[in-house]
């Protein structure tokens, strides 16, 4: 059943007098599109695309509006992903291994936490996710996102096949040379309606490209994800100093290496960093936050960090306007009070199912910005330490940072223009209340310098519109050049250019 309960919502909360207007989460991004509607299925979809197509339109599908950048908007025809959320059958002939018990099929609307449900209740789980739940899994596949663990890739990297149509209403179905589909049984029809045909097509680059495209090859209908068994999560976080993780035998140091983070058998398979800015009582605090996995249920721990985390946690997000006026007016607290946020997180053991470990709880509700930006592994030290004088020049024109930087790593990426891609990543995130003085100027300064003193490469959702043109993004991107071709191949009437591909100078029929 389709959840029409939240389509009239979303009716009622985007329409205006005026018309219709679509708007992000963080507020950041705004349009008025010629028409904003919600598919309620493959059909409707096929028939969106072909009528834009032959009519001379642009087209989109936006997933939660999670991203702070323009990659989601059109000014002419915008769908919404919320009435393509169900699970899917997967026709087990078509493959290679009928057996296989840990493929899952969906539509591309479904939320992750929606999908985190359903996985829970068939014994299943995501391998690895980000640390928020709200986005749709196509939309959040589509811009790199990604937790942390080197032995994980962004979440892109779940996808073994895809459903996506094309411009003039064609159904592919992209999958890697190696792929799950048996082309002696395909059968060249939609599983759900044997009237809609599908073309497979097995190739890396067409496949890779696809993954992440920010919204401008087509539209996915569904994907078909390889999911890990349900598993249980202890995560310990302890206090340390940038001095000492930076140290021979140290956090980031053994993981440079490759060598293990433990001295004990048992590693943990997660693992991120965060730091303050600003040196409190003569030394830089770390928080190392570590991930253990376990097949065996553990005894779940309702509470994560110091007794009260969760509390402050949704005062801080219900306070926000006065906690804003009072960093503005005093910024000589703001070493403190991300000091204290990084005390409080400190915890000897918090246990609980994996979704619910990876997701880091009510702090995703506060009002804030983040970007991202992501390093070569190996340049992590020096990268994070040039922050660190970003900073301090930043506090004397006036600029504090109003919450902890955190630091995440992510396996190199096969997807053409993931951040990710062809190194293993240290990504830093900075975040800001929002309306916190100079938040813009602050990322701005990081992005700009970062990029190009270290050609880090900003996220495709979490950022504020760096690249512009191509100029930068072919630097950056090893294979932009090649992602070029398959979006040209794949939009060669301009009905999937957008805000995105206008900014970056690619757009087949430019505006
Ligand atoms: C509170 C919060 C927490 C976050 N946490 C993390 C994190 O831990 N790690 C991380 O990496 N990022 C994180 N992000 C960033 C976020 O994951 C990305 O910006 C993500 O892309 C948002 O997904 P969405 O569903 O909201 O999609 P949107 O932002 O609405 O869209 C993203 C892109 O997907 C495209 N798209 C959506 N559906 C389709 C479809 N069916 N076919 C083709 N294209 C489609 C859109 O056109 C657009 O280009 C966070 C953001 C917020 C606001």
């Amino acid at each position: 059943m389709k959840d029409l309960f939240m389509y009239s919502l979303l009716v009622l909360s985007f329409s205006s007098l005026n018309g219709c207007y679509w708007e992000n989460f963080s507020k950041t991004e705004r349009v008025e599109p010629i028409r904003l509607t919600a598919p309620n299925s493959i059909e409707t979809l096929i028939d969106e695309i072909k009528s834009a197509t032959e009519n001379g339109y642009r087209i989109r599908m936006t997933g939660s509006g999670h991203s702070h950048s323009d990659v989601a908007i059109t000014e002419d025809i915008l769908l919404r992903p919320i009435q393509l959320i169900d699970v899917l059958e997967i026709d087990r002939q078509r493959l290679y291994d009928p057996e296989e018990t840990q493929l899952v099929r969906v539509e591309s609307g479904i939320t992750v936490r929606k999908l985190n449900s359903y996985l829970d209740s068939q014994g299943l789980a995501l391998p690895n996710m980000g640390g928020y739940d709200g986005q749709t899994i196509v939309g959040a596949t589509m811009t790199g996102t990604h937790g942390s663990g080197l032995d994980h890739g962004p979440m892109a990297s779940q996808i073994v096949s895809l459903q996506i149509v094309v411009d003039d209403g064609r159904v592919l179905q992209l999958e890697p040379s190696n792929g799950i589909t048996d082309p002696d049984n395909f059968p060249g029809v939609l599983e759900e309606n044997t009237d809609i045909n599908v073309e497979l097509i097995q190739n890396d680059a067409l496949f890779n490209a696809t993954k992440i495209s920010i919204g401008s090859m087509g539209i996915v209908y569904s994907v078909v994800l390889k999911t890990d068994k349900k598993f249980w999560l202890e995560e310990i976080r302890t206090l340390s100093t940038w001095e000492e993780v930076k140290a021979p035998g140290g956090f980031l140091d053994r993981l440079i290496n490759g060598l293990p983070l433990d001295d004990t058998e048992v590693q943990p398979e997660y693992y991120e960093l965060q730091y303050n800015p600003y040196k409190v009582g003569g030394e830089r605090s770390i928080l190392i936050t570590k991930r253990y996995k376990s097949y065996e249920p553990l005894p779940i721990d309702t509470e994560r960090g110091q007794p009260g985390t969760t509390m402050l946690s949704g005062l801080i997000t219900l306070l926000e306007k006065p906690l804003i006026w009072i960093v503005d007016n005093f910024q000589f607290i703001a070493p403190i009070l991300v000091e204290q946020s990084l005390k409080s997180q400190s915890d000897e053991s918090y246990i609980n199912v994996s979704y619910k470990v990876f997701n880091i709880g009510i702090v995703n509700y506060t009002e804030a910005y983040a970007m991202e930006m992501g390093f070569d592994l190996d340049e992590s030290i020096a990268a994070i330490e040039r922050t660190f004088e970003l900073g301090e020049q930043l506090r004397d024109k006036g600029i504090v940072h109003s919450a902890p930087v955190s630091i995440r790593f992510v396996k190199a990426a096969d997807e053409l223009i993931a951040m990710q891609q062809g190194r293993d990543t240290m990504i830093i995130e900075f975040i800001m209340i929002n309306g916190i003085k100079g938040d813009r100027e602050l990322f701005n300064t990081y992005a700009q310098t970062l990029m190009e003193e270290f050609q880090a490469r900003p996220h495709w959702g979490l950022d504020f519109k760096l690249l512009q043109g191509t100029e930068w993004a072919s630097i950056l991107f090893p294979k932009w050049e090649q992602w070029i071709q398959h979006y040209e191949t794949l939009n060669p009437n301009g009905t999937f250019d957008g805000r995105v591909t206008d900014r970056l100078g690619i757009s087949t029929s430019p505006r």
